[in-house]
């Protein structure tokens, strides 16, 4: 846990956002600033900075079973993924997470 990290301390209950889904690894959250229809962050519950800092290769299988999970339970058949590492590449919260982009198909 980082203590200046807004999504540790969305991951710690401080806001009292709601999980789109959880587990031992990750939660997932609607994005505040939705840029589709259906916009998720599955966040690793670990604070790791970037891709940049990643270390451990479990946590990225995790993550991306993550993204399948949460997808097949909001009715997602189709969509996008991304993962922006580094302020120039549009970076603004600095604790690794992946944007899930879609439609829903089905609840
Ligand atoms: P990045 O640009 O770092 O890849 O993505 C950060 C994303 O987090 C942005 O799409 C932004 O809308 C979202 N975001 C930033 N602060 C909050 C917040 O406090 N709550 C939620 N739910 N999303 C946030
Ligand atoms: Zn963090």
């Amino acid at each position: 846990m980082s203590n200046d990290c807004i999504f540790c301390k969305i991951i710690n209950g401080d806001f009292g956002t709601e999980f789109v889904y959880e587990n031992e690894h990750l939660v997932v959250f609607k994005d505040i600033n939705p840029k589709a229809p259906v916009h998720l962050l599955v966040v690793p519950r670990v604070h790791v900075a970037s891709l940049n800092e990643l270390e451990d290769k479990n946590l990225m299988g995790e993550l991306l079973m993550g993204v399948k999970e949460v997808a097949k339970r909001t009715g997602l058949k189709s969509y996008r993924t991304q993962i922006n590492t580094g302020k120039e590449a549009g970076q603004e919260v600095f604790h690794l997470h992946i944007h899930v982009m879609g439609k829903q198909t089905s609840v």
